[in-house]
């Protein structure tokens, strides 16, 4: 059976990810995310409106023009977890494909909620729930099958196309923890059969986002312990104390309320997304907050719970907001500006349980954000956070699990590749044989 990869987008970035994988006649597309900076460069874009090729012109969801070079059907979307650069493009793409949206449960809400906000295309795919550990029949030779892993959202799994001529295995994103906050540990047996059953594995497609840095990312659990010193540390401060993070992490999102009420403050979520995300997971019953926990998006229901704070005193609260990277229009940032009913004091806390995202327009952003707070006394506490992504240890492992004939290294660019390709090489692999080395917009012939 001719099995042919399509890299679609993710390839030269971290940001829209796409990647189909044809077997015979049947094509699955595993992801199609959005390149949020490639978005927030320009002021006021509203994505929601937008048609798609102008969206790809900005390089901001994946070009996949090139899907026209497979000869087959589409016959599931595939997206591995909620993050934005992984289901951000699926309304203004799955549109032209006519296959469902297959996806964990946690997944296909957060997928349900980016169709419904859509404004320009009516996507009507069908949404399909299934849970990490099941399979369904790609057309009459090829099963998917979902594997789970652990990343810096829940529901994440990795989706393997397992083929006549040996497993395709897509490993975007993850990390390998054996400890984490709200989920099971990662399923590595399942990893170390999937290497050994059959006819192998024939391709991984690895997420190289922290390929070169050394050891091991720590569990979510590390963090976890740093964020409940930090938070005791500050335990007698009768100021304001606030915190952020990924509003979609949702392990790290419920450390932060369970450490509020530790230290005797009332945990209140605050911001659109924070609202989306907890409360999505929260009606799903994957996480237990407290019955009383508010959590408030819009602008007027959002300045009334400051207002409240504000009477109350801030000595009885911790505002868990969104903006930990500096975004312009969000939270935490409103409040530096001082935009909120929230008078940030000098001596006043700010916990960012979030590391920056490497990029110029974060950094700058973020710098920026964290000057505006700073200026008005706020101290800051930074970095309490560990990656969702493998480091060099964690790829070796994957390496040494699946045993695979072909390499694609992806979620990087060029550069970015450069140390998981030094560490596939140490393997045995060789670029142009088995390690494909490509960008955005090729296609790689596997088996004829
Ligand atoms: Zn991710």
């Amino acid at each position: 059976m001719e099995i042919e990869i399509a890299t679609i987008g993710g390839y030269e970035e971290v940001g829209r990810q796409m990647t189909a994988v044809r077997a015979g006649d049947d094509i699955v597309i595993f992801d199609m995310g959005l390149n949020l900076s490639q978005v927030l460069i320009h002021d006021n874009v509203e994505t929601e409106k937008m048609h798609s090729l102008d969206l790809i012109d900005m390089g901001a969801i994946p070009d996949d023009r090139v899907m026209s070079d497979l000869e087959g059907d589409v016959k599931a979307i595939v997206p591995t977890h909620g993050h934005l650069d992984h289901i951000g493009a699926i309304s203004k793409l799955a549109h032209r494909y006519d296959a469902p949206i297959v996806g964990s449960p946690f997944t296909i809400e957060l997928v349900k909620g980016e169709i419904e906000s859509e404004q320009k295309f009516g996507v009507e795919n069908d949404l399909v729930k299934m849970e990490a550990g099941g399979t369904m029949p790609i057309g009459d030779d090829c099963e998917l099958e979902f594997v789970h892993v652990t990343h810096s959202i829940i529901g994440a799994i990795n989706p393997v196309l397992h083929t006549p001529e040996g497993a395709v295995v897509y490993g975007l994103d993850k990390r390998m923890d054996h400890d984490p906050v709200l989920e099971d540990p990662i399923d590595m047996e399942r990893f170390r059969e999937i290497g050994r059953e059959g006819e192998g594995v024939l391709c991984y497609i690895e997420d190289c986002t922290n390929a070169g840095k050394k050891g091991r990312t720590p569990s979510e659990s590390t963090a976890r312990r740093h964020l409940e010193d930090v938070m005791k540390s500050v335990e007698d401060y009768d100021g304001g104390i606030i915190a952020t993070t990924f509003s979609s992490h949702i392990s790290r999102v419920s450390s932060l309320v369970e450490f509020a009420k530790d230290i005797g403050r009332e945990p209140i979520l605050l911001g659109r997304s924070m609202e989306r995300y907890s409360g999505t997971a929260e009606r799903m019953g994957r996480v237990n907050f407290p019955d009383d926990l508010g959590m408030f998006g819009h602008r007027k229901s959002v300045d009334r719970a400051f207002k409240r704070v504000m009477n109350e005193g801030k000595e009885n609260f911790l505002p868990i907001v969104t903006g930990h990277q500096g975004e312009p229009r969000a939270m935490l940032t409103r409040m530096g500006r001082g935009e909120t009913p929230y008078d940030i004091e000098d001596g006043d806390k700010v916990i960012f349980s979030a590391s920056v995202i490497p990029e110029p327009t974060n950094e700058g952003q973020r710098y920026q954000s964290e000057q505006l707070l700073r200026m008005q006394g706020a101290r800051i506490y930074d970095d309490i956070h560990v990656s969702g992504h493998l480091r060099e240890e964690g790829h070796y492992q994957m390496l040494q699990a699946l045993q695979p004939q072909h390499l694609i290294p992806a979620h990087q660019d060029m550069a970015g590749f450069a140390p998981y390709t030094k560490l596939a090489k140490s393997q045995g692999y060789k670029v142009g044989r088995d390690l494909h080395v490509t960008e955005n917009g090729n296609t790689i012939q596997l088996v004829e």
